[in-house]
C-alpha cells in the first residue's frame, strides 16, 4: 500500500467510525435522532455519517465552555497557553495529510496540488503558519498604563488598561476550507484565554472532529473547545442567541450573518462575521500580464472557485483585453476537472449538486443577458458535481452576474479605458460586497491612489489578494464586520478594562 493509498484508508476508517458530539472533553450523545450525512462531493456517496445536536446539547455546550472558562482556563499562564498551541501544531504537522484527507472526501477541496508536492503539502503549511502567529500573542497582548496625574490636595490617580478574554465563543464554520476555519477562528480565541464551541457546516462535518481529538492530545483541558455538528437553522441559532455566548466568529454568507446580526443583538454578542465577495480584479495594460494571468487563474479556479476573495470581475484595459483573455485561455487549458483525491486533477467538485445547477443557471442568465462564452460554460458529467473552469466577456457591469457571488469557477472580463478612471472605480465599487479589489500595473503611483478609492477591506497590488496570519483580514459593506488576523483579530477576543485608582 502506498502512503497515499493508507491515508485515504484512514480517513475512511475515521470517518466511518460513530460520531458524537464532543463536549467538555467527551465524546456524548446528541439528545436528538437528527443525523448528518455527508456527501462525498466528487462522488456523491455518502461517506460519513454524524450526529446533529439539539438546541439542549447546545446548551450543554456552552455550560461546559463557561464552566471551563470562568473555573481555570482564563488564567493559565501565557506561557502554557502558548506551549499547548505548539503541541497541537506538531500534531497537525504530523497528521496533516490525514485532515488535508478529511477534507478532501468531505468538501472536495484538492488533496494535492501537484504530484511531486508532499501531500496535502500547501494547505497543511498554511495551517501551521496560522497556529504558530497566534501561539507567539499570548505572551504579548497588553493594555496601556499612564504616568501618575497629579490631583489636588496631594493624590494622585494611576489610570491603567487591561485586556480580559471575552469568555464563550462561537465559532460558526463554512464548508469551503473546514480545518482551515476551525483553526482561524479557536486557535486565536485559546491565545486568548476563551472558550470555544464550534459548528462545523452540515455539507462538512468530518475534519472538526478529528480535530476536536488532536486540541486534546495536545493537552487543551476539557471544555476549552467542544464541537457539535448540528444544522444552521437550529444549532448554529441556538448559538447565536445563547446567553453565555459572549462572541461569535462567523465565516459564510451574508444573509446568515444578517440572521446571526439580530440573534446576537439581543445579549450585544461581540461580532466577526466574514461573508461573501465580489472581488474586482483591474488589469492595467502596462502591467506584467503573465503574472496576472497566473494570478487570475490560480485563484479564481482554485477550490473549484469557492473562494471568498475569488476574482469574480475582472476589469482589463482595452487595449490588452483580447491578449489577456488569450493568456488566461491558454493557462487553464491544462485544468483537469475530477476527484480531488486523484492526484491527475487541478480542479475539484463543487460542494453539492444544487450548487452545481445554481452555477449552471446563472452561466445560463449571463448568456441570455448577453455575455459571450470565452470557454467553459456546462457542467461536467462525472458523476459528481463537476462544473467546468468557465471565462465569460461582457461589455459593461449591467448584468446579474457581475454583481451576484457565484462561488464557483466562473469568471468575468469587462474592458475599461484608462482615460476614465472614474468610471472604472464606479464600476469596481457598484456591488453591495467590500471584501477584496486587486490593482495590475507598473505604475505605483497610480495603484496607490486606486487603493484609496476602492471599497474593499483588502487592497492588493501586482498580487492577489491572500491570507497572511500577520495581516488583518475582513470585509466592509455586506462582505462582513471586525477583523481576523493581525493584531486586531487578536485583539478581538478580548474585552478591555480600565481601572482608575486613587494613590
Ligand atoms: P452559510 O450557508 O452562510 O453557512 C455557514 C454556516 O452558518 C454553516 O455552519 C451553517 O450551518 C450556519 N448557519 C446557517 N443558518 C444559520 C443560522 N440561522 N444561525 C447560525 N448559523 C447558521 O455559508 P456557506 O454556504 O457554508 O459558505 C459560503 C459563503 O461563505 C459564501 O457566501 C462565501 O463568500 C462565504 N465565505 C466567506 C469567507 C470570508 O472570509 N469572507 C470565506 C469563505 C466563505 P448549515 O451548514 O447547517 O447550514
Ligand atoms: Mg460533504
Amino acid at each position: 500500500m502506498t502512503p497515499f493509498d493508507q491515508c485515504v484508508e484512514q480517513a475512511c476508517r475515521f470517518a466511518g467510525r460513530p460520531h458524537k458530539l464532543f463536549i467538555n472533553g467527551n465524546w456524548v450523545d446528541s439528545q436528538s435522532d437528527d443525523v448528518i450525512r455527508s456527501e462525498n462531493p466528487s462522488t456523491g456517496d455518502i461517506w460519513a455519517e454524524v450526529q446533529a445536536a439539539s438546541v439542549q446539547d447546545v446548551d450543554d455546550a456552552a455550560n461546559a465552555a463557561q464552566a471551563c472558562f470562568a473555573g481555570s482556563w482564563s488564567r493559565v499562564r501565557p506561557k502554557e497557553r502558548e506551549r499547548l498551541l505548539r503541541r497541537f501544531a506538531e500534531l497537525v504537522e504530523q497528521n496533516g495529510d490525514l485532515i488535508c484527507a478529511l477534507d478532501a472526501h468531505d468538501s472536495g477541496r484538492l488533496f494535492s496540488g501537484s504530484r511531486n508536492q508532499r501531500i496535502g503539502d500547501a494547505n497543511i503549511t498554511t495551517l501551521l503558519d496560522t497556529i504558530h502567529y497566534f501561539a507567539g500573542w499570548p505572551t504579548k497582548v497588553s493594555g496601556q498604563s499612564f504616568a501618575l496625574v497629579d490631583q489636588p490636595g496631594g493624590q494622585q490617580k494611576s489610570m491603567q488598561s487591561i485586556r480580559e478574554p471575552i469568555g464563550v465563543v462561537a465559532c460558526i464554520l463554512p464548508w469551503n476550507a473546514p480545518a482551515l476555519f476551525m483553526i482561524n477562528k479557536v486557535v486565536p480565541a485559546l491565545a486568548a484565554g476563551c472558550t470555544t464551541i464550534v459548528k462545523p457546516a452540515e455539507q462538512t462535518p468530518v475534519s472538526a472532529l478529528y480535530l476536536a481529538e488532536l486540541f486534546r492530545e495536545a493537552g487543551f483541558p476539557d471544555g476549552t473547545v467542544n464541537v457539535i455538528n448540528g444544522y444552521g437553522h437550529v444549532a448554529g441559532a441556538a448559538l447565536s442567541s445563547h446567553p453565555l455566548v459572549k462572541k461569535i466568529s462567523f465565516t459564510g454568507s451574508t444573509m446568515v450573518g444578517q440572521r446571526i446580526s439580530q440573534a446576537a443583538a439581543a445579549s450585544f454578542k461581540r461580532l466577526t462575521l466574514e461573508l461573501g465577495g465580489k472581488t474586482a480584479f483591474i488589469v492595467m495594460d502596462d502591467a506584467d500580464i503573465n503574472t496576472a494571468a497566473i494570478a487570475a487563474r490560480l485563484t479564481g479556479y482554485g477550490n473549484a472557485g469557492q473562494f471568498c476573495m475569488c476574482p469574480s470581475r475582472l476589469f482589463v484595459e482595452e487595449s490588452i483585453r483580447d491578449k489577456f483573455i488569450e493568456k488566461i485561455a491558454a493557462l487553464s487549458s491544462d485544468i483537469v476537472v475530477g476527484d480531488a483525491l486523484s492526484p491527475d486533477t487541478n480542479m475539484g467538485p463543487v460542494i453539492t449538486r444544487k450548487d452545481r445547477d445554481r452555477i449552471a443557471s446563472m452561466v445560463d442568465t449571463a448568456r441570455q443577458e448577453g455575455a459571450d462564452v470565452v470557454f467553459g460554460g456546462d457542467i461536467v458529467d462525472h458523476g459528481g458535481n463537476f462544473y467546468q473552469p468557465t471565462l465569460l466577456h461582457h461589455g459593461n457591469t449591467d448584468i446579474s452576474i457581475a454583481r451576484d457571488e457565484v462561488f464557483g469557477p466562473v469568471l468575468l472580463t469587462v474592458p475599461f479605458r484608462r482615460d476614465n478612471l472614474d468610471r472604472l472605480l464606479d464600476q469596481a465599487n457598484e456591488t453591495r460586497f467590500g471584501l477584496a479589489a486587486s490593482v495590475w500595473t507598473s505604475d505605483l503611483s497610480t495603484a496607490r491612489r486606486m487603493t484609496e478609492r476602492l471599497e474593499a477591506g483588502i487592497c492588493t497590488v501586482n498580487m492577489h489578494p491572500g491570507i497572511d496570519p500577520m495581516m488583518e483580514f475582513g470585509g466592509i459593506k455586506d462582505s462582513g464586520i471586525g477583523r481576523e488576523f493581525g493584531k486586531a483579530g487578536m485583539e478581538s477576543f478580548y474585552e478591555s478594562k480600565s481601572i482608575h485608582m486613587m494613590v
